[in-house]
């Protein structure tokens, strides 16, 4: 039966309604799509350097962007650190919720009293640090807010109880190495040996994603270019040698697979550094290594 123009016309707004309602749900289906990555959170890292011209020490302070729960890592000295924290705190943009220490040294756990007169946080960190609440053991994991997921890496060889901290966000990844890796180097051997450090170095640091941006202790890189380009020449170690000359601050610009081509410590096999040091493994590398580091 043929429709009658009423009910022709209906049919015709109906149709065309769904075909619109259709059409709006699929750009806002689309949209949603394409904008998922965008809305993926990366965990927010600021440095703060202390004893400029001195020590160099950097301490972080790590924001999960949402929740905006923080953690503060090694607050060393107070007076540059207790300022950046009190601001963040009471405009609201952070919740603090932890100190991390990445060994006992003074000049990384030595804020901490201090720190606890203005905030009352725990402490997480190797056994030797300075009011230390809780040490966790190697592997172990913790988070920070809703996206941040902590690794505790027991890397003992430049103290017994340092540790580094593996933090990932999404597809976002940095390590915190306190004074056991620096860009370029690695931390003196206080209270342990090469093997310790060749274990630390090139096992469990290794072993991170190549991508795992790398935050030191200190700030000691055109340093250890100087000392890198007396024991090997690659292009890798000229372009770290240029970057540390036009930049004051190294931190974070370059990951775990920089080092393994920059870091001569991360190099042990590389057969011109073994015929340099005379070593023939890794560990006679590595003790070789640090011995001329320390007489340079
Ligand atoms: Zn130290």
């Amino acid at each position: 039966m043929p429709l009658a123009p009423s009910h022709f016309l209906l049919s015709c707004f109906l149709m065309s309604l769904l075909a619109y309602t259709i059409k709006q749900s699929a750009s806002r289906f689309s949209a949603r799509t394409i904008t998922k990555p965008l809305i993926s959170r990366a965990m927010h890292i600021q440095s703060i350097p202390m004893w400029e011209g001195t020590g160099n020490n950097y301490a972080y302070l790590v924001t999960d962007d949402k929740s905006k729960e923080s953690v503060i890592i090694d607050p060393a000295n107070p007076p540059e650190v207790l300022p950046v924290l009190k601001e963040q705190t009471e405009s609201g943009a952070i919740k603090l919720s932890k100190i991390i220490n990445t060994h006992h040294h003074h000049d990384h756990a030595g804020g901490n009293s201090e720190i606890l007169k203005h905030y009352k946080l725990p402490i997480i960190g190797g056994k030797d640090c300075t009011q230390v609440t809780t040490t966790p053991s190697h592997k172990s994991q913790f988070t920070i807010g809703e996206s941040i997921k902590v690794t505790a890496l027991h890397t003992p060889c430049h103290t017994q109880d340092s540790i580094c901290f593996y933090f990932e966000d999404g597809s976002e990844r940095a390590v915190f190495t306190g004074d056991t890796l620096f860009i370029g180097g690695c931390g003196r051997f206080f209270e342990g040996n090469a093997t310790e450090m060749n274990k630390a170095l090139n096992e469990v640091l290794a072993s991170l994603p190549d991508d795992t941006k790398v935050y030191p202790g200190h700030e000691y890189t055109k340093g250890n270019v100087k000392f890198a380009k007396k024991v090997l020449d690659n292009e890798a170690i000229r372009k770290l040698d240029e970057f540390s000359q036009a930049n004051k601050e190294t931190q974070g610009k370059f990951t775990i697979g920089d080092e393994k081509q920059h870091n001569v410590f991360m190099r042990v096999n590389d057969p011109d550094i073994q015929s340099l040091t005379g070593g023939k493994d890794a560990v006679e590398v590595m003790k070789a290594l640090r011995e001329m580091k320390d007489r340079s």
